[in-house]
């Protein structure tokens, strides 16, 4: 099959480039002129980029519910199993072709990755790191299927191999306290210790993968990077020497900018939820935007993760986090994509599969309607979205 007419990105130059898109066997073959006789699918017009992928997402939580604590209590399992499919189609529809799933629920979000390999549902190509590991925190609680409680190395080891025993693609750690949580606990305050965080990289390493730290805190930020941690979500309190032991260890920032703005864009919504919460998140924004300029301009390798599964932060809306980090946070264009691009699938240790039109890539393409390095809100227009060459949406069908 041919994608022809349309616009191509060129993740190496930063810009399109015209041609004729050949798709085979769920791959990207060359970029030519489709011949005369064969199938093609016409993108006159549109703007083609590779699939996007979302280093931070939490596919089983419902975002319509202000006040998160516990938000499945009176669930039937099956409502958790369900909600999550839903999400993962949303994401896949807005142009979010792979995701990683740094935080499910009860495994329900393991269940629809094996659904959507299964194609028996609809959804991004998920990674999923199942429960968080996580102390014996007051916010256990507010998560009982997302967390797992472990403290002392031995019981964090026992922990990492759960998630892998559960079909677990990577462990996701809590190294610091987090912002929508309970009165008790802090988000700038330590969780796992350096042993304990080095414990799970090693088991993740034993089973050729990765961990995820979550770190708001500057002294967690520097034992997840130091402990080998592949990824730093949110990183909140960095700082210039955080910052510089990021580059030299190869650290990726997760950056999850839009939390935020997601949940104080309804007023009567943020209204809502708890009023510690809601005056976290109100600091938060303008925390965070400083950040990710100064990780920007220190060369940290920023991979786009949105958190969606936040309160307000919804399945479906992932591009307004690459929108804000032009709009907001100084990014051009082009570095906003390559972040949702090639540097998640280099997160992801796919860079040589995902992240890119080129030969021999997985196909996943998405088309908008208006060049986005003039106009990047043209995101939340996505038209067209195709996931190892088999269409899933065409507008223009
Ligand atoms: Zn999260």
């Amino acid at each position: 099959m041919w994608l022809t007419g349309g616009s191509i990105w060129d993740s190496h130059k930063g810009a399109f480039r015209s041609g004729d898109l050949h798709v085979e066997s769920g791959r990207f073959g060359s970029v030519g002129s489709a011949p005369r006789t064969a199938e093609r699918l016409e993108m006159d017009g549109l703007f083609l980029l590779p699939g996007f992928i979302d280093n931070h997402v939490h596919i089983t939580l419902d975002t319509g519910i202000a006040a998160g604590n516990n938000i499945w209590r009176d669930a039937l399992p099956g409502t958790i199993a369900l909600h999550a499919a839903w999400n993962a189609r949303r994401l896949l529809l807005c142009g979010i072709t792979t995701a990683r799933d740094v935080g499910g629920w009860d495994y329900h979000e393991i269940a629809v990755r094996e659904a959507i390999d299964a194609g028996k549902a609809i959804g991004p190509r998920l990674f999923c790191a199942g429960k968080i590991l996580s102390i014996t925190s007051a916010s256990s609680p507010f998560y009982p299927g997302m967390y797992e409680e472990v403290d002392g190395i031995e019981e964090v080891r026992k922990g990492a191999r759960k998630q892998l025993a559960r079909g677990a693609n990577l462990i996701k750690v809590l190294a610091s306290g987090a912002v929508n949580s309970s009165k008790y606990e802090r988000a700038d305050a330590i969780q796992l210790r350096p042993d304990e965080i080095a414990a799970a990289v090693e088991i993740a390493r034993d089973n050729f993968t990765h961990v995820a730290a979550h770190a708001h805190a500057t002294d967690a930020i520097r034992n997840a990077i130091i402990c080998g941690c592949r990824s730093i979500e949110h990183g909140t309190y960095a700082t210039d020497e955080t910052r510089a032991l990021m580059v030299e260890h190869g650290t990726f920032l997760v950056p999850t900018f839009c939390t935020a703005h997601a949940f104080l864009k309804d007023p009567a919504f943020a209204d809502r939820a708890l009023p510690h919460v809601r005056e976290r998140y109100m600091k938060l924004e303008a925390l965070r935007r400083e950040q990710l300029g100064k990780a920007r301009a220190a060369g940290v390798k920023i991979a786009m993760g949105t958190d969606v599964g936040t309160p307000g932060n919804h399945c479906g809306e992932n591009m307004q986090e690459v929108v804000l980090m032009v709009e907001k946070c100084g990014f051009s264009p082009a570095e906003a994509i390559r972040a949702a691009t090639v540097t998640g699938a280099d997160l992801l240790g796919r860079a040589d599969d995902l992240g890119q039109i080129a030969q021999g890539y997985l196909a996943d393409v998405i088309a908008v309607p208006e060049d986005p390095t003039q106009n990047i809100a043209t995101l939340h227009d996505v038209c067209f979205v195709m996931k190892e060459g088999r269409v899933f949406r065409n507008d223009r069908a």
